[in-house]
């Protein structure tokens, strides 16, 4: 999925110090630099052993993901968490906090691949695109190539605003939506997990790289060490 080399594109990057120099602007590129190749791509649609690991993943975080925020609630409203939780809570109090959860869930999922779509508009300044897929929804930029610092935004904004949005609730909230928007929390956290995966993976490579997300695949491109064109 290479894209075709253009030298037109960024005819100034054939040598370092005018790489640096585009480097610094931090620009994401809709035409891959010449001096870009293909590193690696993670294909969720092919690679079964990796979507199984992640969905594995994302029900075991699911457990320290309810106690952290659990603590949290703790924290935010002592004497009141256990039982705003719904731990003494009847049955059909029950039933009507899970539809209250599942309502919020949905409304969770739109709010996390919004985000995901915003931050992609602030650095591109193009609209993102957004699929519903039977196991799972995203937004994706296919079109280009953000430089990691900015992917790695993208990745990780639903995770950490959505939990600080989740924290500043807990302080005003009342007591029946505990345990929705402690839902909403913990569920927006295992959901990430694929999000979190990505982050560490990019996390790690050079902060030259290229990532370009089309989805349900990944791809991250990296610069010839010299610079050079091949
Ligand atoms: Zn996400």
């Amino acid at each position: 999925m290479d894209a075709a080399p253009n030298t037109d594109a960024l005819p100034d990057l054939d040598t370092p110090p005018n790489l640096a120099a585009h480097l610094s602007m931090r620009k994401p590129l809709t035409i891959l630099p010449d001096n870009y190749r293909h590193h690696r791509t993670l294909d969720l649609r092919r690679d079964r052993r990796m979507l199984v690991i992640m969905n594995l993943t994302a029900i075991a975080f699911v457990i320290p993901a309810g106690l952290f925020f659990g603590q949290v609630l703790v924290w935010v409203r002592p004497g009141q968490a256990e039982e705003g939780l719904g731990l003494n809570t009847g049955l059909p109090a029950g039933v009507f906090v899970l539809l209250i959860v599942l309502i919020f869930s949905i409304l969770m999922l739109i709010l996390h691949e919004g985000i995901h779509g915003l931050f992609f508009w602030i650095f591109t300044r193009s609209k993102p695109v957004f699929a519903l897929k039977s196991l799972y929804a995203y937004a994706a930029a296919p079109e280009w190539y953000l430089p990691r610092n900015q992917y790695l935004v993208v990745s990780l904004s639903p995770l950490i605003l959505i939990s600080l949005l989740c924290g500043l609730l807990f302080v005003f909230i009342p007591q029946w939506l505990f345990l929705p928007v402690w839902g909403v929390a913990v569920f927006n956290a295992a959901g990430s997990v694929g999000d979190l995966f990505v982050a560490v993976w990019l996390f790690l490579q050079p902060g030259t790289c290229l990532a370009n997300d089309r989805g349900d695949i990944f791809s991250l491109y990296l610069p010839d060490r010299n610079g050079s064109y091949r």
